[in-house]
């Protein structure tokens, strides 16, 4: 009876999982809406804080890379990446430029939210990858619109004071910037305001994500994946924050009536990379037969963390609203060197009690997968767990052997087991 509770409840979507669904149509919808009736979009990368165009009235964001996972997830990801390339661009381009280019060329066809709204003005970083700021000068050069860089040093230790100064004059730099395009003022006190909203979401998504320390884990890596997306799309935003306090409520409580993901859980992975967005619910009900569980990422236990940690950022104590901004720009590991990778790598891996590690290379993320073989050799010697390397691209499923990757982890399943016995 109770293995039948649990298949049912298995394959029920979740309070949360209606609700996300819900706040991300609203989302969409009021983005075009707004644009319609005149605001000043803006399109942004995942690391610009969105949290500063909530100083404005009437100024939307919208973010290509969130826009292009969804597409990923909604199975039109290889569709968009086409028209891309027949347009030209290389396959070798990150997943993400391409089904943004393939869906702005096809003026939003085929997309499950119509596309995105033109932008006014562009705002890109590089201390996530320089392929985005080219990626986003194409619409630069094709459309014409203003392209704001913020040059965001890359780091090899914790941020610095200086690069703290040199990230908030550039953000200040920015707010003129849109004031002038604009024409609209900028009040710094509704910052405050979205920042206060952003960490408590963020203090509810890690409360979350924690769900994943218990034995057996009560979420999947993927649960956090799709749960990530308001966290990108909807920074700052009213409503938020009580999305994720249910979000973690409503985990702590399917625990407490004993419903986990895996049941059964003999395996717990750790998965480096970005997410697998066009495998999702295949990969993770295949590991479940398994009796395996990925029950972390690098890519989301970073979230709302300083450089090489995955600890919870403090909370915001109502000072400059732009230097706690600067002070939190580099939370992906994506802009680390190798020892803080490693580092945020280890403490979460520790946290989570992980067996084996999944490293996802990904030819068409570079800056990911760049540095994936020497954390590999790292994180295996120094805390002696077994690993493995399988090929999956994140938004692309061309590239993707379901077979080939599953040989891979099944084999990192036995080497577990040997090593169990070997411990004995
Ligand atoms: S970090 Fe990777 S996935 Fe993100 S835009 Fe750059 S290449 Fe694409």
């Amino acid at each position: 009876m109770a293995e039948v509770k649990q298949a049912e409840q298995k394959f029920r979507k979740t309070e949360s999982g209606k609700r996300l669904t819900q706040l991300m149509t609203e989302e969409y919808t009021a983005l075009h809406r707004r644009a319609g009736e005149g605001a000043f979009v803006v399109w942004i990368a995942i690391i610009v804080p969105a949290e500063i165009f909530s100083g404005f009235k009437n100024v939307v964001f919208a973010v290509p890379e969130s826009h292009a996972a969804l597409s990923a997830a909604k199975g039109v990801g290889m569709l968009q990446c086409e028209k891309a390339e027949a347009a030209g661009y290389s396959m070798d381009i990150c997943s993400y430029a391409r089904i943004d280019l393939g869906t702005a060329l096809s003026g939003g066809k085929d997309s499950p939210t119509f596309g995105l709204p033109r932008p006014h003005l562009l705002v890109s970083n590089n201390n996530n990858c320089s392929l985005l700021a080219k990626w986003f000068d194409v619409y630069h050069r094709e459309w014409g619109v203003p392209h704001f860089l913020i040059d965001v040093p890359f780091c090899y230790e914790g941020q610095k004071d200086r690069d703290r100064a040199y990230i908030t004059a550039q953000y200040r730099d920015l707010i003129k910037t849109v004031e002038q395009l604009s024409g609209q003022t900028f009040d710094l006190d509704r910052v405050r305001e979205a920042l206060r909203t952003t960490r408590e979401a963020t203090r509810h998504y890690k409360r979350f994500i924690d769900c994943a320390a218990a034995r057996p884990s009560g979420i999947t890596a993927f649960d956090s994946f799709v749960q990530m997306a308001p966290l990108l799309t909807s920074r700052g935003r009213p409503g938020i924050d009580r999305h994720f306090a249910m979000l973690a409520d409503e985990t702590e409580e399917r625990m407490r009536s004993g419903l986990f993901p895996v049941p059964g859980e003999r395996y717990r992975l750790f998965w480096d990379s970005i997410a697998p967005w066009h495998q999702l619910r295949k990969m993770s009900a295949r590991l479940a037969g398994l009796d395996a569980n990925i029950v972390a990422a690098s890519y989301t236990s970073c979230v709302g963390s300083h450089e090489g940690s995955y600890e919870l950022l403090q909370s915001y104590d109502g000072g400059d609203p732009l230097e706690a901004l600067a002070r939190a720009q580099n939370f992906s590991v994506c802009p680390y060197g190798l020892n803080l990778r490693v580092n945020a790598m280890t403490r979460a891996a520790r946290h989570y009690g992980i067996d084996g590690f999944v490293f996802a290379s990904n030819r068409s993320c570079k800056v990911y997968s760049i540095m994936q073989m020497d954390c590999l050799r790292t994180v295996s010697r120094d805390l002696g767990i077994p690993v493995v390397m399988i090929d999956v691209d994140h938004a692309d499923v061309r590239t993707y052997s379901e077979e080939g990757a599953f040989t891979r982890i099944e084999a990192l399943l036995e080497r577990i087991d040997a090593a169990r016995q070997r411990a004995g």
